[in-house]
C-alpha cells in the first residue's frame, strides 16, 4: 500500500518538475533563438560586404544554432528527469513515513488489543463448555462458575477501558485550575479500602499546590500510581504520596517499599501490555502506566520511574504550575 503511495507522489512531483523544466526550456529557446536571429541579422548588415547576400548564411547558422540549443535543452531535461526522479521518490518516502509509522504503531495496537481480548475469552468459553457437557452440574459449582466469568468480564471491560483511552488520541484535555493536593487526596481517600485489604499504610503530605491540568485526567494518572503502588507492596508495607513544588511543576511523588522494578525492565514500564515479569504480576493488563503517561504528555506533564529490586519504586508526576 504504501509503496504504491510512493510511487504516485513521486510521479506527482516528477510532473511538477518536468512542466516546470519544459516551461523553462521553451522560455530559453524562445529567447535565445530571438536573440541570435537578431545578432546575425545586425552583424550582417553591417558586414556586407559589396553585393554578397548573406541570408542564406545566416539561415544556416541560426540552423545550426537552434539544433545545438534543442540538444542542450534535451540533455539539460534529461539530467533533470533523472535526478528529479530520484529526488522525488526520497522526498516522497520522507512524507509518507510518518503515516507509515502512526499505521504501523496502530496496526500493532490492533494486535495486541486481539491477543489480550482473545486469551480470556478463549478461557471463559472453555470453562463455560465444560459446565454445561456436565449433565450433573450443582447450582454451587454454576454460581462459581459464573462468579469466576464474571471476573473476567469486569476485567475486560477494564481492558476495553483502557484500550478506548490510549486509542482517543484526538481527544484534548480540559485544561483547568487543579488543586494537586485535593485531587492526590481523594485519589488515595479512594483507594484506602484497597490498601485496607492488603494491610498497606499509605502516608500522605500535601501542600497547596495548583497546576493547570485536566481533573479527570489528574486522578487518574495518580489513581493509576498509588494502586500500583499499593498492588506490588508487601502486607504491613508503606506507601507515601507526597504533593510539593518543584521547578515550576507541581509534584506528585508516589514511593513505595514493595518488590520493585528490575532494571532491564525499567525502561519498558510505560509500554503498553508491558508487564515485569508477568508470572509475579497482578492481573492487570500492562495498560495503567502507558494510559498514565499518555494522559501526563497531553496535560505537558511527565512522569518518572527509579526503583530497586527488593527495595521499592519511587514515582514521579509532574505537571505544570500555575
Ligand atoms: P499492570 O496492570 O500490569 O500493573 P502497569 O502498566 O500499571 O500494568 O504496570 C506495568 C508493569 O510495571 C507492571 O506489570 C509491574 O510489573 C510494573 N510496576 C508498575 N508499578 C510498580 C510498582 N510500584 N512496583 C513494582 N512494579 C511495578
Amino acid at each position: 500500500m504504501f509503496e504504491s503511495a510512493i510511487t504516485r507522489l513521486t510521479m506527482w512531483y516528477v510532473a511538477i518538475i518536468m512542466a516546470i523544466s519544459l516551461l523553462f526550456s521553451a522560455w530559453v529557446y524562445n529567447a535565445a533563438v530571438n536573440e541570435l536571429r537578431g545578432g546575425l541579422q545586425h552583424g550582417a548588415v553591417r558586414i556586407t560586404i559589396g553585393k554578397v547576400d548573406l541570408t542564406s548564411i545566416i539561415d544556416d547558422e541560426l540552423l545550426a544554432s537552434r539544433q545545438r540549443l534543442v540538444v542542450n535543452l534535451v540533455l539539460f531535461n534529461t539530467a533533470v528527469l533523472v535526478v528529479g526522479a530520484g529526488a522525488s521518490y526520497l522526498l516522497a518516502r520522507r512524507t509518507l513515513r510518518p503515516i507509515e509509522e502512526s499505521v504501523e504503531a496502530q496496526n500493532r495496537f490492533t494486535a495486541d488489543a486481539s491477543h489480550e481480548l482473545r486469551t480470556p475469552l478463549a478461557a471463559m468459553k472453555a470453562e463455560i463448555e465444560v459446565a454445561l457437557r456436565d449433565k450433573n452440574l450443582k447450582t454451587q459449582e454454576a454460581r462459581e462458575l459464573l462468579a469466576s466469568n464474571l471476573e473476567e468480564i469486569d476485567r475486560l471491560s477494564g481492558l476495553a477501558e483502557g484500550l478506548l483511552t490510549l486509542a482517543r488520541s484526538d481527544a484534548s484535555p480540559e485544561m483547568e485550575v487543579v488543586d494537586l493536593s485535593e485531587v492526590t487526596a481523594k485519589v488515595v481517600k479512594r483507594l484506602q479500602p484497597l490498601a485496607h485489604v492488603k494491610d498497606v499504610h499509605i502516608a500522605l503530605k500535601t501542600a497547596p499546590v495548583k497546576v493547570r491540568a485536566d481533573y479527570a485526567h489528574t486522578d487518574k494518572i495518580i489513581g493509576i500510581i498509588v494502586d500500583n503502588a499499593i498492588k506490588y507492596s508487601g502486607r504491613g508495607q508503606r506507601v507515601t504520596v507526597a504533593v510539593s513544588r518543584h521547578d515550576g511543576y507541581g509534584l506528585v511523588a508516589i514511593d513505595d517499599k514493595g518488590r520493585g522494578i528490575k532494571e532491564a525492565d525499567l525502561p519498558h514500564i510505560f509500554d503498553r501490555f508491558y508487564r515485569a515479569d508477568s508470572a509475579r504480576s497482578s492481573n492487570g493488563y500492562g495498560l495503567g502506566l502507558a494510559i498514565a503517561k499518555k494522559l501526563a504528555g497531553d496535560m505537558r506533564g511527565f512522569i518518572t520511574a527509579t526503583s530497586e529490586v527488593g527495595k521499592g519504586s519511587s514515582f514521579e508526576l509532574r505537571l505544570p504550575k500555575m
